[in-house]
Order: structure tokens, then sequence, then C-alpha cells
């Protein structure tokens, strides 16, 4: 049960509700949004909701039977929407390209990216500075530097950043540079991580596990809006499966059905999903017609250049045309 509180209750109020909660044996949690403020209630025993909707600073109350609650769709009507400083929202009908490359990599290489990104009209580039890499001798991001260079660029041009954030110690020095922090497969349940990002006032786009399930999922979105982030996203990339052929199984199903369980906006990764550039564009497409609310892909002026995950990542004029082909399809809620 969600009791959604006014926003002026007074803690004798609060302490009041608390305590007949407790009655109940119902354990309160309470959460403070940037602009709400909610009792997460959970308890067994079952209860006249009635008794509490008449008690002072209670606004509204839902039950909810998923386990999850504040991301659980079954209080919402609408799905959630969510508004980046540039004025792109992304959820509840709008629809976002995100493009960047796997790895930030010079000056030259975010210059002629933001470009293809200013003719194609697309409002947010992705792009690792810290790379979790399968190998420690990989190439591993050019750290706050390649941000700083990298918000130089997409601030001149009106264009949003996405990028990764590998641990809680990065938050505050990554913070003015960042539009949207990524979180990563590796880090999909790193609580303590997911904590800290619940606590800042900036959207967050959380990646499905490896070898994380849907409910996996919801449970780690729980944990950063349960600490007052509700601007938050869900990343299908793939997960790992026996299926070698390719990098990742991408699981359009999780598409389908994370819109149905969840409000929150719900984004497709093709690149990581399938990891072989040919299939991304199909994959892309495949995800805007099951419902996602965006998708994220790795481009690079040089595809086979590119300094991490090359074989996956789209030239300019394979980029164009996927654009193209995205913005033609028009989708009707289901
Ligand atoms: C990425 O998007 O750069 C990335 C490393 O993806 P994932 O966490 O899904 O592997
Ligand atoms: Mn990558």
């Amino acid at each position: 049960m969600i009791i959604q509180l006014t926003n002026n209750i007074s803690s004798n109020a609060l302490h009041v509700l608390e305590k007949k909660l407790n009655d109940y044996a119902y354990k309160a949690n309470l959460v403070n949004t940037k602009s709400e403020k909610y009792l997460v209630c959970i308890g067994k025993t079952p209860i006249d909701i009635r008794v509490f909707g008449v008690l002072e600073g209670v606004d509204d109350i839902f039950r909810i039977k998923d386990d999850y609650k504040l991301v659980s769709r079954q209080w919402k009507l609408n799905h959630s929407v969510i508004t980046l400083n540039n004025g792109a929202k992304i959820g509840n009908g709008h629809f976002q390209i995100m493009a960047g490359p796997c790895s930030i990599e010079s000056e030259s290489q975010i210059e002629s990216i933001v470009q293809h990104l200013v003719e194609n009209n697309v409002k947010i580039m992705r792009g690792g500075v810290f790379k979790p890499r399968t190998s420690p001798y990989s190439f591993r991001g050019l750290g706050i530097e390649g941000l700083k260079l990298f918000y130089a660029h997409c601030k001149a041009n009106n264009i949003a950043i996405i990028t990764e954030v590998m641990e809680m110690a990065q938050i505050e020095e990554m913070f003015p540079f960042v539009d949207i922090f990524q979180v990563g497969a590796r880090n999909s349940q790193n609580y303590n991580l997911l904590e800290a990002l619940g606590e800042i006032d900036k959207p967050i786009l959380l990646k499905r596990g490896i070898s994380g399930t849907i409910e996996d999922l919801l449970y780690s979105a729980e944990y950063i809006f349960s600490k007052g982030n509700e601007q938050l996203m869900l990343c299908e990339r793939g997960i790992r499966t026996y299926e070698t052929a390719y990098r990742n199984t991408f699981d359009i199903n999780a598409i389908v059905m994370l819109k149905d369980k969840t409000h929150l906006p719900v984004i497709a990764d093709p690149s990581h999903g399938i990891g072989i550039r040919k299939y991304v564009p199909q994959i892309a497409l495949a995800s805007k017609i099951a419902g996602a609310d965006g998708v994220i892909f790795e481009i690079h002026p040089r595809p086979e250049e590119a300094k991490s995950d090359a074989q996956q990542t789209l030239s300019f004029a394979e980029s164009e045309n996927l654009i193209l082909k995205l913005n033609k399809l028009i989708i009707n809620q289901y």
C-alpha cells in the first residue's frame, strides 16, 4: 500500500499515521521525492483503507499487490515522463533517440558525433568516460577530463549527456556535467550505488543485469525511487543465455512486460543487446514496435577504429538511415 501524503503534513499527523500502521503490524517507509511525499507500507494484515483515508495529512491511498511498490504500474494511471534540461521528454508517448560512441575517445571524435546528432535532430548523446571492461587491460575511458570535453561540446549544441557512473565516489564530481546517469548492467544490483543515486536530483537510466530477471530490475529501480528519485528509466540491453551466436540475447519480451508492470519509461539498447552491427537497426525498430520509449545505440565516425565495441557500432550513414526509419515508425498505444 502507498499512502500519498499532503505536502504540508505536520510531524504530529505523520506520527499518528505511523502509529496506526504499527498497530496493524505495517512497516512504514517515508519517501520524499522532489514534489511528493509517500508512505510505502509493507504488511500482511487485511485493512480497511477508510481507517487511514480519514486521517489528517492523507491525500490518497493505493493498494498495490506487487511486492515492488513505487515503480509498479498499479497506482499510476499514466506512464511517467522525464523532462531533461534541454527540453527533451522521454515516456508516455515521447520517444527519444540516444546515440554516441561506446567510449569518449578524443575531442575530434566528440565534435564529429555532435555534428551528426545536430544534423539528425537527436537530443541526447551517449558516451562512456568510465568504462566497465571485461579485461582490465582494455581501454577504460578518459575519465573526468573526457567528461568535461564531452560536456563543453554538448552544452554548446543543446544536447543532453548520458554517461555511466560506476561507483558512489564518482557521483559528485560527475554531477555538474551529466544529464542522465547510466547504471550499467554490471552494477544493476549494486544497492549502495542505487541508493546514492536515489538521493540526487537527476534522471537515472538503470540497465538490466547481465543475468538479471525482470523482477530483479524492478526491485533495483525501487531502491532508487524509495530514496526519493523518481526520474528513472529502465533499459533492456540483452541477457546472457546459452546462445553464443551473438553477444547477448536481446529480450524483446521484457519491453512488452515492463511497459505493463511499471509506469517508468523503458529504453532499448540494441547495440549491447545483439552486439553485431548489421543487426542493430532491426532490433532498434522492433523495440519501438514493442513499445519502447526510446533507443540508445552506439555510433562512431570510423566504427572499425572504435576503442571499444567496434563490432556493434554504427557508421554515420547507418545511423542516419536508422534514425529516419525510427522517426517514420508511428506506434499507437496498444
Ligand atoms: C555501455 O552502455 O557502455 C555499457 C557498458 O553497457 P552495459 O552496462 O549494458 O554492458
Ligand atoms: Mn559499449
